[in-house]
């Protein structure tokens, strides 16, 4: 493809685009939000090896509409309440486009300074626009913030990070690297048992109460502290969650400050990567506990590409001390070695993630914020919390559904609940329930249990969502749930 053959195709790939997100906008019911594919619908459809000789470009993206398209989950409809809300916004998409027209590994200051320059500034624009405390900016030379693919890979880092203060505070456990152990809770994200299996090392799962509204407390931490140091464990990082998976929980991270008062050892690596967003609306900061982040966490993630208008993918992590990221992460071979590096005046990425090379993503996150401004970023998130106060007020006015946990912001969790069941015909009954609703092309939910009730997640944050779409998908809930009860 020639430069004069690039300007066409391009103009016909935006105009595309453009046309895909105007009919989510004004027609959706005419494109199912779940895909109409069975497994291996590809396979027969496409050639088992790559064509000899280049194609036109007019064929391959007429197969894109054809073959692909079909098999897409659509998870920027408007009826999409699945997972959770991923994130897309033309002006990142279009800080995307200019970021893949300059491929640069980023892994050094001096592979583009300006890559690493405009991470630098925009992570502090976006610890200003979540109210981050002034110690996780990068101008403050000493904590800072750096992009990272995915909240795991956040968590991940954090806890490599976590351990190499241990060892640093306790040489003599090296020997024992078994005895650490990672702090979760049951409702953490499956991300600390994965960093356990990754690193090696022991997961401890604290229990949470309904009573608690699934919060941890920091009697439970204190206890289970207590009970692992005196049998020798050495738990160094609690990852504490503000909006679960689940249930959209905040650990109580008040309480969980006064117990670790006695272990200061233990680093807090907080993971906040749907909720934290909302940090923008100063009336979530109660909820969401923004002084107690502000004061305990040693981390802290949130997702852009979630909640937050930024395309996948755009995970923002912050340190309070950005030494203890590169003395876990640094590796300088020589042939890395520069001297803006050597001297210290420079950030070089590549110490502060798991990988050497990095996409210039900072771009997008730029121009998203530019866009949108802090009162739009707001206007988007209101929209969304507005919308699940809508949906939960329909569910609490039915005899038939009930909400298992408070509504938290955009989430929703509910289940059928009629008069005079036990727990196991209950929870038989919502499985029933969610079998057919997950049959349906034309709504997306996730199931999940909380401490062992079976219940359906309602999940908003969808840029195309309006009212007239959750009264809708409140009638397909009400619908299946009057058939599964009449059956
Ligand atoms: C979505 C989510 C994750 C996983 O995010 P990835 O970026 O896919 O790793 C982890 N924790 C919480 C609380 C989440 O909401």
């Amino acid at each position: 493809m020639d430069v004069e053959a690039f300007r066409q195709a391009g103009k016909q790939a935006i105009d595309d685009i453009a046309d895909y997100y105007a009919k989510l906008g004004i027609d959706s019911g005419s494109i199912p939000v779940n895909s109409v594919v069975e497994p291996g619908y590809l396979t027969p459809l496409i050639p088992d090896a790559p064509p000899q000789e280049g194609e036109d470009f007019a064929t391959i993206s007429a197969d894109y509409h054809r073959l692909i398209m079909p098999g897409l989950t659509h998870w920027q409809h408007p009826a999409f309440f699945a997972y959770f809300p991923t994130a897309s916004s033309f002006e990142a998409i279009l800080g995307d486009l200019y970021s893949l027209a300059i491929p640069t590994p980023g892994f050094n200051w001096s592979c583009s300074p300006a890559a690493t320059e405009l991470e630098a500034i925009v992570m502090d624009w976006a610890a200003k626009l979540l109210f981050l405390d002034a110690a996780f900016y990068n101008s403050s030379g000493v904590g800072g913030g750096s992009l990272q693919t995915t909240a795991s890979d956040s968590a991940l880092i954090a806890i490599v990070a976590a351990r190499e203060r241990y060892m640093a505070l306790h040489p003599e456990a090296t020997p024992e690297l078994t005895n650490l152990v990672i702090y979760v809770t049951t409702q953490t994200h499956s991300l600390g048992l994965k960093a356990g299996k990754v690193l090696g090392l022991q997961v401890r799962a604290l229990e949470v109460r309904a009573e608690d509204n699934y919060a941890l407390k920091g009697e439970t931490l204190e206890q289970a502290l207590n009970e692992d140091k005196s049998a020798g464990r050495r738990p160094f990082v609690l990852i504490a969650t503000v909006g679960t998976t689940s249930s959209g929980a905040v650990d109580d991270l008040t309480e969980v400050e006064a117990a670790l008062r006695q272990h200061p050892e233990v680093w807090v690596h907080v993971d906040a990567a749907w909720a934290g967003i909302a940090l923008c609306c100063p009336e979530t900061h109660e909820t969401l506990r923004l002084t107690g982040i502000n004061s305990v966490a040693d981390s802290i993630c949130t997702n852009f590409h979630k909640w937050g208008l930024v395309n996948f993918d755009c995970s923002t992590l912050w340190v309070r001390d950005r030494r203890l990221l590169t003395a876990a992460l640094d590796i300088t071979p020589p042939f890395l070695r520069t001297t803006h590096g050597d001297a210290g005046t420079v950030i070089d990425y590549r110490n502060w993630h798991l990988a050497l090379g990095r996409r210039f993503r900072s771009l997008k996150l730029w121009f998203v914020m530019r866009g949108f401004g802090v009162e739009g970023f707001r206007k988007h998130i209101r929209q969304a919390i507005q919308l699940n106060e809508l949906f939960s007020t329909l569910v609490k006015n039915t005899d038939i559904l009930e909400l298992v946990a408070p509504p938290s912001l955009a989430l929703s969790v509910f289940r059928l609940a009629p008069l005079d069941l036990t727990k196991d015909a209950l929870n038989t009954l919502n499985s029933a329930f969610y079998q057919r609703l997950s049959t349906r092309k034309d709504i997306a939910l996730t199931q999940t249990t909380l401490n062992g009730a079976y219940c359906i997640r309602f999940a908003i944050g969808a840029a195309r969502t309006t009212e007239s779409h959750i009264r809708d998908a409140f009638s397909i809930v009400l619908e299946e749930a009057r058939t599964v009860l009449d059956a």
